[in-house]
């Protein structure tokens, strides 16, 4: 009989807060509020810009802020596609999935911390293949990918400023990889949250003391710094969290921006 430091947070959402919990709808509300929960921080970072020196003094890219209409511009996209896309796979979610059954047991915390690890493994490996091959066959390039290149320069809004086909396959990904590896209803959702968090982290243009490929040792991690160089010379760093695929595949680049004058 194992007992988990989890167990009261667990049997306080599975009691009191039962029917939403069960709700196949809850895991695209935490993924969307926690995304602009968490662009949030960066969006006042921009917007302060140099009122805030010792926050700029972060920013990879330094002479550049995101214009009104860049903002306007993904805002715009995340809106078109919460609408065509999201609302309607939340409705066939909602009218084909049956409430699910939520266990007594909570994870442990080491089964939490695996159970998430394992996730962002999977979804780093797929979409480090899914990114190589939208990089390299110029169709599915010019279709699919291009749009999220308009930035050279990312910033938090620009993470989902994706194609619809690429929105798809992430979401479809998220939702399957922890039934593929049969995580806790409890580790799915911290994998869903810490996921929207580290693909916010990657685009939002500073590469502060506490970032996650800072706190993560041996550069296995790859984080904003990296991102970046993926947006200013998009033939490198295809993985969107962990680098070794892109040491293995030879396509891993360090950080080079040549900061200017200023
Ligand atoms: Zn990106
Ligand atoms: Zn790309």
């Amino acid at each position: 009989m194992h007992h988990s430091v989890l167990q009261p947070l667990w049997d306080s959402l599975r009691l009191n807060y039962k029917d939403y919990v069960r709700s196949p709808l809850f895991p695209i509300a935490v993924t969307v509020s926690s995304y602009f929960i968490f662009c949030v921080p960066f969006l006042v970072c921009d917007l302060m810009g140099d009122r805030w020196p010792g926050v700029q003094q972060f920013k990879i890219q330094p002479s550049y802020r995101p214009s009104a209409s860049n903002l306007l511009h993904c805002a715009g996209v995340t809106l078109y596609n919460h609408v065509f896309l999201v609302l309607p796979a939340s409705v066939a979610q909602w009218l084909w999935r049956p409430p699910v059954d939520l266990p007594d047991q909570a994870p442990t915390l080491l089964e939490l911390i695996v159970g998430v690890t394992g996730n962002i493994l999977l979804f780093d490996f797929q979409y480090f293949i899914w990114h190589l091959l939208h990089h390299k066959i110029r169709w599915l390039y010019v279709t699919f990918h291009a749009i999220h290149h308009k930035y050279h320069s990312p910033f938090a809004l620009a993470t989902q400023c994706l194609g619809g086909w690429e929105l798809v396959t992430v979401g479809f990904w998220t939702t399957m990889n922890p039934l593929i590896l049969r995580s806790h209803l409890l580790t799915t959702w911290a994998f869903m949250v810490i996921h929207v968090y580290v693909s916010v982290e990657d685009h939002c243009g500073y590469d502060f003391p506490w970032s996650t490929s800072r706190l993560i040792p041996f550069g296995i991690y790859g984080g904003p710094s990296k991102h970046d160089v993926h947006h200013q010379k998009p033939n490198s760093n295809f993985a969107p969290h962990f680098s070794h695929w892109d040491k293995i595949f030879g396509t891993h680049a360090e950080f080079s921006f040549c900061k200017t004058n200023n």
